[in-house]
C-alpha cells in the first residue's frame, strides 16, 4: 500500500506542529464519573439548576471560570509570604505595583471580589435618575448600577445580538447609539460609560482598540469618563493581537496598557484573568474618586490596604497578574476554548461565533427550537448536558436576564445560551474531548427534550437559586 493511503491520526499528520500548554502538572485532584441514574436524581434534587448541584457530583466543571483557576507554584509560594498586618501589608504594595505596571492606573483599592468594586463605584458615581450606557449588561454590574438609582442602557453594536454574525469585535460600542443617548438625556445624567472587555453575555466577544479610541474621543467632547470592567481584559487584548491590523507582533501586555490608557479606571474580578481563587479591585487615576472609594471600602470591605482579603491573597493576585499577561499563557488559555469550538462547528452544532475568549456558548434557541423561551430552553439544555455526562455548564438566557423592574415581566433576551466556561490551567485536551462528545450526544437527542416550569424564583439574580421542574409530556 502506498504510504499516502495509510490512515493517519491527527497527531501523525505530516508537517503538523501542535502547541501545548506552557505548564506541567505537579499536583492532581481526583474527579470521578457518576452513573446516569445518579445524575438524573441529583439534577432533580437541585431543581434543574446546575448552581444547586454539589461539586462532588460533577465530572467536568464548566460552570464558570470565576475563582476556579489553578494557581502556579509561584503563586502557592506567594501565599507563604502573606504579610497579615491589618494595615500597610507589603503584599498590598506588591499588588499596587502590579496593577500600575500592567493596567497603568495610578490608584488601587482592593476588594474581596469584582462586585465589591462595582458596589463602591456605583454608589459613589451614580445618582438616582442617571443613565449608565454599556456594551451589554453583566448581571452583578447592572444590578449595582440599578441599586444606586441608575438605568442601564445597552449601547453595544447590533451584531452582538446575533449569535451567527462573524464580526471580529462584537463587543464594540455603537457610537451612534451612545451619542443619541447623550443628546436625549444630557451628558450630566451620564456619570460614566461602563465598558467591558470581552463581553461575557455576548459570548466572550472583544472590543477593538479602534473602538475604544473613538469612544474616548466622543466621551471627551462631553466630559464623560469611561470605566472599564477589566475582568477579562487580557483575553480581549489577545483578540486584538490576533485580529486587529497593526497589533500582530505586539505583546499582549503592551496592548493591555494601551487599551487601559483610553479609560479613566477599572473594576476587576481577579477571579477570572488574574489566575486566583478570590480577589478583586477598583483602580483609577482620579484623586478625588480614589479618596471617596478608599473611604467607602472601610465601610463595606475592610481597610484600604486589604479590602476584605488576606495578605496572602493579595500576593497571589500580584503574581497572577504578571503571569496572566504573558503571551504563551493567554494563547493556550484561549486556544483551549477554540479547540472545543472548532470541534463543535465541524459537527454542525450551533454555537456563538466567533468563538469567545473564556467559554463556548451553545445556541439553545436553535438547538431546542421547539421549546418556547418562557419554558427556559437553555436551562433545560444545561440540565440535559449534566445528565448525559456530568459536565456542568450554566444558563445564559431568559433566566439570567431576570425581570424588568418597571413592568415585572421576564426580560426576553435575543440570546438564549448555555455557557461552558473554562477554568484556567485546570483541564486537559482529553477532558475537552469528553465535553465535545457529550454536547454532540445531547444535540442528537434534541427532539426528545422538554421545557421547564419555574417553581421557586428569588428576588435578586434569580439564576443562582431558582428551582425548576420538567413540564409534563
Ligand atoms: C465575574 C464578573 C463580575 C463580578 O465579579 P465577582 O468577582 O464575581 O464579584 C463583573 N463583571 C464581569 C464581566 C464578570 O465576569
Amino acid at each position: 500500500m502506498p504510504p499516502d493511503s495509510i490512515p493517519m491520526t491527527a497527531g501523525q499528520q505530516r508537517g503538523r506542529r501542535s502547541w501545548a500548554e506552557p505548564w506541567k502538572i505537579k499536583m492532581v485532584e481526583p474527579i470521578h464519573m457518576t452513573t446516569r441514574e445518579f445524575r438524573q436524581k441529583a439534577i432533580a434534587e437541585a431543581g434543574y439548576n446546575t448552581f444547586l448541584l454539589r461539586s462532588e457530583d460533577v465530572y467536568i466543571d464548566l460552570l464558570t471560570d470565576s475563582g476556579t483557576n489553578a494557581m502556579s507554584d509561584r503563586q502557592w509560594a506567594g501565599l507563604m509570604l502573606g504579610d497579615e498586618a491589618y494595615a500597610g501589608s507589603r503584599n498590598f504594595y506588591h499588588l499596587e505595583e502590579a496593577v500600575r505596571q500592567h493596567y497603568g492606573y495610578r490608584h488601587l483599592v482592593p476588594t474581596h471580589q469584582g462586585r465589591g468594586a462595582e458596589h463602591i463605584l456605583s454608589q459613589i458615581r451614580i445618582k438616582p435618575g442617571d443613565y449608565v450606557p454599556g456594551n451589554m449588561y453583566f448581571t452583578t454590574t447592572r444590578l449595582h448600577q440599578e441599586l444606586a438609582g441608575g438605568t442601564f442602557v445597552d449601547v453595544i453594536i447590533a451584531e452582538a445580538h446575533d449569535p451567527a454574525n462573524l464580526h471580529p469585535f462584537k463587543g464594540n460600542v455603537d457610537l451612534d447609539k451612545l451619542q443619541d443617548l447623550i443628546e436625549k438625556v444630557g451628558a450630566e445624567k451620564i456619570p460614566y460609560v461602563s465598558l467591558a472587555g470581552t463581553v461575557n453575555m455576548a459570548g466572550g466577544q472583544p472590543v477593538s482598540m479602534a473602538n475604544v479610541r473613538a469612544l474616548r474621543e466622543l466621551t471627551d467632547r462631553y466630559g464623560i469618563p469611561i470605566y472599564l470592567d477589566a475582568t477579562r481584559m487580557v483575553e480581549n487584548c489577545y483578540f486584538i493581537q490576533q485580529r486587529e491590523p497593526g497589533y500582530a507582533g505586539k505583546p499582549v501586555a503592551e496592548i493591555l496598557r494601551e487599551f487601559c490608557a483610553y479609560t479613566d479606571g477599572c473594576w476587576m474580578s481577579a477571579k477570572k484573568d488574574a489566575l486566583v481563587n478570590i480577589g478583586g479591585w477598583l483602580a483609577m487615576n482620579d484623586q478625588e474618586l480614589f479618596d471617596e472609594a478608599r473611604n467607602m471600602v472601610v465601610v463595606y470591605e475592610g481597610l484600604h490596604t486589604y479590602g476584605g482579603l488576606a495578605g496572602r491573597d493579595l500576593e497571589a493576585m500580584a503574581i497572577g497578574i504578571e503571569e496572566s499577561t504573558r503571551d504563551d499563557h493567554i494563547r493556550s488559555r484561549v486556544g483551549q476554548v477554540e479547540y472545543l469550538g472548532q470541534m463543535l462547528l465541524d459537527w454542525g452544532i450551533p454555537i456563538v461565533q466567533p468563538v469567545g475568549g473564556h467559554a463556548i456558548f451553545l445556541d439553545a434557541r436553535k438547538i431546542y427550537e421547539h421549546i418556547p423561551q418562557d419554558q427556559f430552553p437553555a436551562q433545560a439544555l444545561t440540565a440535559d448536558l449534566y445528565v448525559d455526562s456530568g459536565v456542568r455548564g450554566m444558563e445564559r438566557g431568559i433566566v439570567s436576564a431576570g425581570r424588568d423592574p418597571a413592568t415585572g415581566d421576564h426580560r426576553y433576551p435575543k440570546l438564549e445560551l448555555v455557557r461552558l466556561a473554562f477554568p484556567r490551567r485546570v483541564y486537559t485536551q482529553a477532558h475537552i474531548d469528553v465535553v465535545a462528545e457529550s454536547v454532540q450526544a445531547v444535540y442528537e437527542n434534541r427532539a426528545q427534550a422538554r421545557g421547564l416550569r419555574m417553581g421557586y424564583e428569588p428576588k435578586h439574580l434569580r439564576f443562582f437559586q431558582a428551582r425548576f421542574e420538567p413540564l409534563p409530556e
